[in-house]
């Protein structure tokens, strides 16, 4: 792509992708240095030169993510767990029963706020 493209017509391209409803992302063009967008497909692009970018992310992110994807699945375990102790206590509910889904309900419930505390450490980051 050429080098000499005027800044007015780098503003132009900026502004058109700006109408097309792209959004203007604070990560930077590799090759000429100019503002990436995200297009409404989620596709990342250089609406100055038209280089598609694949960003990748940093590792805080992919951690907080592999943590989030842990945790759902202990807490769908949990609930699944949860729902047997109710089935088969149908109407005999022993204290035993009771103390193990009082259990099962504050692990769900600590589970549930450090999914909710990553999730929001990773709208910080963004
Ligand atoms: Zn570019």
């Amino acid at each position: 792509m050429s080098n000499d493209m005027s800044q007015e017509d780098k503003s132009k391209k900026l502004a058109e992708a700006l109408l097309k409803g792209w959004k203007m992302l604070p990560e930077t063009c590799p090759v000429c240095g100019s503002p990436l967008f995200e297009t409404p497909g989620g596709e990342v692009i250089c609406a100055v030169c038209g280089t598609k970018v694949i960003l990748v992310q940093s590792e805080e992110d992919v951690k907080v993510e592999k943590q989030k994807l842990i945790l759902g699945k202990i807490i769908s375990d949990l609930i699944r767990y949860l729902e047997r102790e109710i089935y088969e206590a149908e109407d005999n509910l022993s204290n035993e029963r009771i103390d193990r889904i009082n259990l099962m309900l504050d692990a769900i419930n600590k589970a549930s706020s450090i999914y909710r505390s990553l999730s929001h450490q990773e709208r910080k980051h963004k």
